[in-house]
């Protein structure tokens, strides 16, 4: 959960897109993500040494030029559902993803920059917080079934997602810096991360296209199929209704 220091920045500005104030993560939280920063690449490592391991064992190593680009689409997917939820549904009072999703996606509308000023940690941290757990029950799932292609498979897929995701506010940090690096400007280019300009449509009005942040790859599909339209109507059926519709001002 970030609270605010109250510091001041009297170089930033909110005109440039940056709201001047220093967010800190409380103490538990802060722990929270040191550590499961530094547990993280190891829990991958392990899942994809074994996984990859069972399937050159039986013979279906091939699969994994499948699961890579399913595993990034899915990541891309995630992004979207879950960027979408914090901008669309709840407030920030809620307890534990108030201030830890639904205000840092609404707060990034408002001042869009301090993403940019967040260091490794915190940007990638709250993410590492949900992948380490998920990636040690696919570690204790390979150990119980060791024989299983399909959960093989399924488990490449699953630490490639979780990476893309991971990976995923460094992306949207980078299609925010005025001067990203060579490289981050590289992987923009040949879209293999989300590219500033497609990112710009989703901080424009109505604000409520290109959810996805990973690479942005889903967006013209979910645009077009008016995807996320469509699933706040089917959840509004079912008495689910938008923080807009309860008459929240949301900040854009
Ligand atoms: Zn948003
Ligand atoms: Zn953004």
């Amino acid at each position: 959960m970030s609270v605010s220091s109250g510091n001041n920045n009297s170089t930033l500005s909110s005109s440039s897109g940056y709201s001047g104030i220093e967010e800190h993560s409380g103490p538990l939280h802060s722990f929270l993500e040191h550590a499961t920063v530094l547990i993280f690449p190891i829990v991958l490592v392990l899942n994809l040494h074994w996984a990859s391991s069972r399937l050159y064992d039986l013979e279906l190593l091939w699969l994994i030029a499948l699961a890579i680009p399913l595993g990034v689409l899915l990541g891309d997917f995630v992004s979207g559902i879950v960027h979408w939820a914090a901008d669309t549904y709840g407030s920030e009072d809620m307890p534990v993803i108030g201030p830890s999703l639904v205000k840092p996606f609404r707060l990034h509308h408002v001042y869009p920059r301090d993403i940019c000023t967040h260091g490794l940690v915190e940007t990638t941290g709250n993410v590492c917080i949900l992948a380490v757990p998920l990636l040690s029950v696919s570690l204790y799932m390979i150990w119980l079934l060791p024989e299983s292609g399909l959960l093989s498979f399924s488990v490449v897929c699953l630490a490639l997602m979780a990476t893309a995701t991971v990976a995923t506010n460094q992306f949207h940090k980078w299609a925010h810096q005025e001067n990203p690096a060579s490289f981050a400007r590289w992987l923009q280019r040949k879209r293999l991360v989300l590219e500033p300009q497609h990112h710009k449509q989703h901080h424009t009005e109505p604000f409520n296209v290109n959810y996805c942040i990973t690479n942005g790859w889903l967006n013209p599909l979910l645009n077009k199929l008016k995807f996320f339209r469509r699933l706040e109507a089917t959840l509004g059926f079912f008495g689910i209704k938008t923080a807009k519709a309860k008459g929240a001002k949301i900040r854009n």
